[in-house]
């Protein structure tokens, strides 16, 4: 069933963030000059799937939570994203995701293409055993649309390699047999490429070193700042500290933490292990996550949630490059706001592309089952991101458009050929 957004009717999968990603499409489409044809083909999911979970919880009632999964668009190859386990998850939001997933897999010149998946609970709340039960209840309820040449789910917010080991055995216990190239993401030991683990935080640390060549920013000792200390935020923190930078201030949903002469990422890491609350570590004042983002810095990462940056406070912001580790993190408004004012953009699609791209990576090692050594996992990275960061500034360049636009054009044009010169069926 090919869902149209707005006849589809529902308050729930109307979100604001499909609403938003669905304007940032129909703006790019426009600025190609697509055909209202391949329009109306591209701005909607091809396939969405809702289950319902239910769980005995380790207290002895059961639970019913919702799933989904959603594949947006699959001309460039089988569906690719994340499963995110968070209490904001609803069809819409995951739908909003999986167009962007889309578009990245298109600007990153990959063989996939776009969907994603997800689960409203809290997975803070929850035992290893519950969250065992909820993702193969979850695995066998979307087990007829997922497949290595189908749609291979990845982690996600709230969801990590344990959880794709999960999924890898429940899928191969249905199909009777050993299917590692179903998922990304795994632990190594199940056939996980090495790097995955690290591979968005590096890849939004590689596109700020491309970025700060073009403002002519050094890195050394340039000051930075992360909303979210997750996968993405810890491991950005950690390359750009080790490519010189100083990272100033850090938050998770918490609160933050802020030390001008720069914080002890490792040390951090190590005491958010146990305590969840940043400002328990020593050696640096409390902030909260608002606060944060209007600190003043060289450059400011969010990469906690969707949403973060808006018509409320994208004139506060104080920084020179503004790197979206998370998906989404931008309304709109503020997003306009940004770019009047000239703070150079790295859009999420572009910039936290890392992960996809190193999943590729394991999905192929995966069919071959045939692993590769970490210095080609990194090298190959690079290549393919800051190859999209070339033609992404190029394109705004030569375009006079942002650097947002810039790589949803890319995107957008590479699956718009491919659905064009693939046809339609029947
Ligand atoms: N969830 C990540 C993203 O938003 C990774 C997806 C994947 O590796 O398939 O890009």
């Amino acid at each position: 069933m090919n869902l149209d957004a707005e006849k589809f009717g529902s308050p729930e999968f109307l979100s604001p963030l499909y609403q938003q990603a669905l304007e940032q499409f129909y703006q790019g489409a426009h600025a190609l000059d697509l055909s209202e044809n391949i329009i109306a083909r591209l701005k909607s999911p091809d396939r969405s799937m809702l289950v319902s979970l239910p769980i005995k919880m380790d207290n002895g009632t059961v639970q019913t939570f919702y799933g989904y999964r959603v594949q947006h668009n699959t001309a460039l190859g089988p569906g690719k994203g994340g499963i995110r386990y968070h209490p904001s998850v609803t069809l819409g939001e995951v739908a909003a995701l999986a167009m962007w997933m889309t578009w990245k897999g298109g600007l990153m010149n990959l063989p996939l293409g776009g969907a994603k998946g997800g689960i409203s609970c809290d997975p803070k709340k929850m035992s290893a055993r519950e969250l065992e039960k909820l993702t193969r209840r979850y695995t066998s309820g979307i087990f007829p649309i997922i497949g290595p040449e189908i749609d291979v789910p990845a982690p996600d917010v709230g969801t990590n390699p344990q959880i794709m080991a999960w999924i890898m055995d429940t899928y191969s216990m249905q199909t009777g047999f050993h299917t590692m190239g179903v998922v990304t993401g795994k632990p190594q030991i199940t056939g996980g490429s090495v790097g995955r683990l690290e591979a968005t935080g590096l890849g939004v640390a590689y596109s700020i070193r491309n970025a700060s060549q073009k403002c002519e920013l050094s890195l050394e000792d340039a000051k930075v700042v992360i909303q979210g200390f997750g996968n993405v935020g810890y491991h950005a923190a950690k390359c750009l500290q080790a490519m010189g930078a100083r990272v100033v201030a850090v938050s998770n949903s918490l609160g933050g933490v802020y030390n001008s002469n720069g914080l002890s990422i490792e040390a951090l890491h190590k005491h958010a292990q146990t305590d969840r609350h940043l400002d328990h570590f020593g050696d640096a004042d409390k902030i909260t996550n608002e606060e944060l983002l209007t600190l003043d810095c060289d450059i400011l990462i969010p990469s906690a949630m969707e949403n973060q940056v808006t018509g409320k406070n994208a004139d506060k912001l104080k920084c020179k490059i503004y790197a979206e580790g998370s998906n989404g993190p931008t309304s709109l408004e503020g997003d306009q706001i940004l770019q009047d004012r000239g703070i150079f953009i790295i859009p999420d699609i572009l910039c936290n592309s890392g992960g996809v791209v190193v999943s590729y990576f394991e999905w192929v090692q995966g069919l071959q089952s045939f692993f590769w050594h970490i210095d080609e996992v990194y090298k190959r990275m690079d290549k393919i991101v800051s190859r999209a960061f070339d033609e992404t500034h190029a394109m705004a360049q030569s375009k006079q458009v942002g650097m947002r636009q810039a790589a949803l054009m890319i995107g957008i044009r590479r699956v718009a050929e491919a659905a064009e010169i693939r046809g339609l069926y029947p």
